[in-house]
C-alpha cells in the first residue's frame, strides 16, 4: 500500500479537503506555497507512465477538483500552478500519481534546479 493509499483509507492522518469516489485531496505536509494541496486518484497508479485509458475519468477529475479547490482557496483569479512529477528527473518522491495545486503567492519561474 502506498503512503497516499493509507491517507485515502484513513490509516494515516492528513488534512483532507475533498474526497469522492475517484479522487482524494489533502494538504501537503511540507507546503511550498500558502496553498499546497495534493489531489490523488483513489486507485494507486504509480506514475504517469503507468496510466491507461481506463484511468481517464479519474485523471480528468483531478482537473475539475483542482478548479473547485482553487476557487475555494481564493486563488482562482490570482492564479496557481498544477504539477505532476514523474520519476527521478521529474522529482517524484511518492509513487502514487498525484497533482500538486500550488498558489497564494507569486510562484516565479517555471523550473528550478535542485
Ligand atoms: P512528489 O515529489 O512525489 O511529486 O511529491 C510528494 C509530496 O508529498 C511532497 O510535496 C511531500 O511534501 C508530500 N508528502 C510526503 N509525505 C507526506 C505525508 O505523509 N503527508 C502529506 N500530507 N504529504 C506528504
Amino acid at each position: 500500500m502506498t503512503l497516499f493509499a493509507k491517507i485515502i483509507a484513513g490509516e494515516i492522518p492528513a488534512q483532507i479537503v475533498y474526497q469522492d469516489e475517484l479522487v482524494t485531496a489533502f494538504r501537503d505536509i511540507a507546503p511550498q506555497a500558502p496553498t499546497h494541496i495534493l489531489i490523488v486518484p483513489n486507485k494507486a497508479i504509480a506514475t504517469v507512465n503507468d496510466v491507461t485509458a481506463t484511468d481517464e475519468p479519474a485523471l480528468g477529475r483531478l482537473f475539475t477538483v483542482a478548479q473547485k479547490l482553487a476557487a475555494q482557496e481564493g486563488i482562482a483569479e490570482g492564479g496557481y500552478r498544477l504539477i505532476v512529477n514523474c520519476n527521478r528527473d521529474g522529482g517524484q518522491e511518492v509513487f502514487h500519481l498525484h497533482m500538486h495545486l500550488l498558489g497564494g503567492r507569486r510562484l516565479g519561474a517555471m523550473l528550478r534546479g535542485e
